[in-house]
């Protein structure tokens, strides 16, 4: 999935990552979990950066690094200097162009500092470069806010321009009246300052959730019956002989999905759901009610209908009658998957009636192991790292007509030497330049992301985009580097953005590049060439065995297809949970909104597990913060992406020809139209749900 810079100034500057960044600046929005994932996980915390207390002065490097990261900064600066001394009659030339070239600069800065602080082999660098990054939020803050420059841009008469500049101004005038840049003095300082209190607000959210660790008490290793045995290794007993389960992630989940002990497991869950239930309810019906005004403020029923304006869904009304309709294409193998669960749970007491929520994660295990069991080990001797690579690049090679040159380290730059950068060429002509930094070390980013390293400008400069991964070392390791499934798939997802970053790399206007397209359409070409990875034609090209180099067996893709999708109307109706809790806790009227009650509600209308006495979920729900009304998009994006594969049916995910009208009508539009308008142009229909009614069928 990916998480990215909502912020219009930097929509060129779009992050896009499988993991999560806290916020550093109001205008970044955070980055969430995989949508499939089962267990929502919190936003990544940033690590407290420690500043000395005597600070030291900067080193050579660092003073080397500020200059370069600054430049862009700095050059905007200039520019919003020229726009606004200007003098005359306001034109394209003098005006949004120059405009163009600010938020061109402005972005070329945050792009290197985002990327710097997560990948720089040296700690003074990730400091000097969060540094950056904040002087060009703050500057970005002010912009945003900045009544001189709106009123230039409303300036330019554009009733003769091409269609692509009228939708510039349009979006940009928008995106200022969004942000109350038209309101008198008095609205305007009252909206800076809900601005500074959520995002405060936020923070305190978050930091509460990710600090508040509980555990449970287990009196022997006895009770960690079905515990792996370097998990039971890990967790040895205390001087009083008691053994501690946390609620963090590594405890939790295994302990989920394998502990016998059913009591102990409630009693975790119960522990996990109720973090952050001692200060959060509160700080969270300070956020919706701040929310709530700012909407009102700028003219909207409610911040539903606000923060869905300028996605694909429009309206908070669009994004309920969506819920409801994925609900019920998805209740009927909701329900298959209840039963199944059910069914095994009275393999263990023959009387159960009813399957619990802390029962759902361990049962679905056992069912998993008896019935769809895929056997890992045998699946990753068909991915060596290099081979994956290798075809990853004949397969993007293929359907895009583009070439791949490896550029050398010095020549491009790189940060790290293990970091690979090629130039991608179509026609023997240079369209842009990727870096594969795809290896764990020391102090870098610890999920998977594509980040923008350039936004590529038509005449001004081509896109750059790097691709940050923790895939297995093949020079770190003594034998060859064996991939899970789960990381090809990741590795194309990624992929998937990077395509869509270089390929929609030329454009007129900054603001339309690559993928600064609608938030809610975004993840849908990344998820939708995760299929590359999936289908046997496509698989067959790359994934050889190890050692004999046998291509991967027709049957073993089938089985891991299925095991795939088990228990997928049970997840995708808990999805359909959390979109309803983001979206009715931002259309309510936050003063007579209750939120256990309507969190009770909700989970007993769109799931079969009843709610379990004690729990406060949405004290820990941290989408809440970043996604506020949005959770909704993972599932949106999803339903696109599986549209966007119908033309393949016939031809196969390898037919040239459609992979070629797919990469000139929707990739390299980058966000020249309206993401709906794109679909249509290369579906050549609007798009629907039946291909995703087929998936959640079959
Ligand atoms: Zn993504």
């Amino acid at each position: 999935m990916k998480k990215y810079r909502s912020s219009w100034l930097l929509s060129g500057a779009l992050l896009a990552a499988c993991g999560g960044k806290t916020p550093s600046a109001p205008l970044i929005t955070q980055p969430a979990p995989a949508p499939d994932a089962p267990v929502i996980q919190p936003a990544e915390k940033e690590p407290p950066v420690t500043k000395p207390t005597e600070p030291k002065p900067p080193n050579p490097a660092q003073v080397a690094f500020a200059t370069k990261c600054n430049a862009g900064l700095e050059t905007a600066k200039g520019l919003l200097g020229t726009i606004l001394t200007t003098t005359g009659p306001r034109t394209i030339a003098n005006t949004l162009d120059v405009y163009n070239q600010l938020l061109t600069n402005l972005g070329n800065s945050s792009a290197l500092a985002g990327l710097m602080s997560e990948v720089h082999p040296d700690e003074a660098i990730r400091d000097t470069a969060r540094d950056c990054e904040q002087a060009v939020s703050q500057f970005a803050t002010d912009l945003q806010l900045n009544r001189e420059l709106f009123a230039a841009i409303k300036a330019v008469d554009v009733s003769k321009a091409d269609a692509v500049t009228k939708r510039f101004v349009e979006q940009t005038l928008r995106d200022y009246r969004r942000s109350g840049v038209d309101r008198d003095d008095a609205q305007r300082a009252r909206l800076k300052a809900i601005d500074d209190e959520m995002t405060r607000q936020g923070q305190q959210f978050s930091k509460n959730i990710a600090e508040d660790t509980r555990s449970i008490e287990v009196s022997s290793a006895t009770e960690l019956a079905g515990m792996p045995a370097d998990f039971i290794a890990a967790h040895p007993p205390d001087a009083n002989g008691k053994i501690h389960i946390t609620t963090d992630y590594p405890d939790y989940n295994p302990f989920m999905t394998y502990a016998q002990n059913d009591a102990l497991r409630k009693a975790l869950y119960i522990q996990f759901r109720s973090r952050g239930d001692k200060q959060n309810e509160k700080i969270l019906q300070t956020i919706l009610e701040l929310r709530a005004e700012k909407a009102r403020i700028l003219g909207y029923k409610n911040w539903a209908d606000y923060i869905t304006e300028d996605k694909m869904i429009r309206t908070g009304k669009a994004a309920s009658d969506f819920i409801t309709k994925i609900w019920k294409l998805a209740e009927p193998r909701a329900k298959h998957d209840y039963d199944e669960l059910l069914k095994q749970l009275k393999t263990h007491d023959a009387k159960a009636t009813a399957v619990g929520d802390w029962q759902k994660i361990w049962l679905e295990e056992e069912v998993k192991k008896a019935k769809y069991q895929v056997d890992g080990s045998e699946v990753r001797n068909y991915f060596v790292y290099q081979s994956v690579l290798a075809g990853l690049l004949e397969i993007t090679s293929t359907i895009y007509g583009i070439t791949y040159q490896v550029v050398d380290g010095k020549t491009a730059d790189v940060w790290h030497p293990s970091v690979v950068a090629y130039d991608v060429l179509r026609e023997g002509k240079k369209i842009g330049r990727i870096y594969l930094d795809m290896h764990p070390r020391d102090g870098k980013y610890k999920h998977a992301a594509q980040f923008t390293l350039r936004d590529g400008v038509a005449g001004a400069q081509l896109p750059e985009g790097a691709l940050v991964c923790n895939f297995p070392d093949p020079q770190a390791s003594s034998g060859p580097a064996l991939m899970e499934h789960d990381d090809v798939v990741t590795m194309f997802h990624e992929f998937g953005h990077l395509m869509h970053h270089i390929l929609g790399g030329n454009q007129h206007w900054v603001r339309h590049t690559g993928v600064a397209t609608e938030w809610d359409f975004v993840e849908a070409p990344s998820q939708m060439f995760e299929e590359w990875a999936w289908q046997y034609p496509t698989l067959s090209r790359f994934a050889k065995h190890v050692t004999t180099g046998a291509v991967i067996p027709k049957e073993l893709v089938a089985k891991m297809q299925r095991a795939d999708k088990f228990g997928l109307g049970s997840a995708v109706a808990q999805q359909m949970f959390y979109a309803s809790i983001s979206l009715e806790f931002h259309q309510a009227d936050p003063s007579k909104l209750q939120q256990l009650d309507t969190i009770k509600a909700l989970q007993k209308k769109l799931t079969p597990y009843a709610y379990v006495d004690g729990t406060k979920f949405h004290a820990s729900f941290g989408h809440l913060v970043g996604y506020s009304a949005m959770y909704y998009t993972y599932m949106w994006s999803k339903v696109i992406a599986k549209d966007l594969l119908s033309p393949f049916a016939k031809g196969g995910l390898m037919d040239t020809k459609v992979t070629a009208a797919y990469r000139d009508k929707i990739l390299a539009a980058g966000g020249t139209k309206d993401a709906a308008v794109l679909v249509k142009d290369f579906l050549g229909r609007d798009y629907n749900f039946k291909a995703f009614e087929k998936y959640l069928s079959e």
